[in-house]
């Protein structure tokens, strides 16, 4: 199992399988890893595990928490790996791809604990309505996700220098329509296709 695996000049950190979405376009689904990389989870790694794991950071020009699974389900370790790299390597910037529900799951705003630490958050949009996102993403949350999503973007804007939002071209995804949210919301747009 690959607890980080570089995928061209990034270096991706897989700490964890969870998730509280179930997409149904999600990779795990027909994958067992990416790049040639097993992702799927014997157990979790540990903070130091992780650290152990991180052969010369200072090769990459990102490192990016993103889970084969939700990485802000462990908000506690992506916190203490990142405040490490920060400490041993300020230069590299930190990147989080995460599907924007960790306000739900922790019941409180989190973001202001990753100002200092995450230069950048990529957030799957998913869809432009919350009948579309619940259809695709099938959340434990329900119909309210859409809405904590939506949520999260426009915090996340107050304490990350860049945001970011992503769609997959999965059917019944109105790519258009996401767009115009992600414009409205001032945030940048990516397209992945299925
Ligand atoms: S949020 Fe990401 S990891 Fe979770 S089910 Fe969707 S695509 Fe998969």
């Amino acid at each position: 199992m690959a607890i980080t695996y570089p995928l061209g000049s990034k270096l991706y950190i897989n700490l964890t399988n969870q998730c509280n979405n179930d997409c149904k376009f999600c990779v795990r689904k027909f994958k067992d890893g990416l790049g040639g990389y097993k992702l799927w989870l014997d157990k979790e790694p540990s903070v130091q595990e992780v650290i152990n794991d991180l052969e010369n950071p200072e090769d990459y020009k990102e490192i990016v928490f993103c889970g084969f699974g939700e990485p802000l389900m462990r908000l506690n370790a992506v916190k203490k790996v990142a405040a490490w790299l920060k400490d041993n390597y300020p230069e590299i910037p930190l990147r989080i791809n995460t599907n924007g529900l960790a306000n739900l799951v922790y019941q409180r705003n989190i973001l202001p604990e990753l100002e200092e630490l995450i230069a950048t958050m990529s957030i799957s949009l998913n869809a432009s309505t919350a009948e579309q996102y619940q259809e695709v993403a099938q959340s434990k949350y329900g119909r309210k996700a859409f809405e904590a999503v939506i949520d999260f973007i426009k915090e996340a804007k107050k304490y990350i220098s860049e945001v970011q939002v992503s769609v997959v071209t999965y059917p019944g995804v109105d790519v258009e329509k996401c767009k115009k949210i992600a414009t409205d919301l001032d945030v940048k747009f990516k397209i992945r296709e299925f």
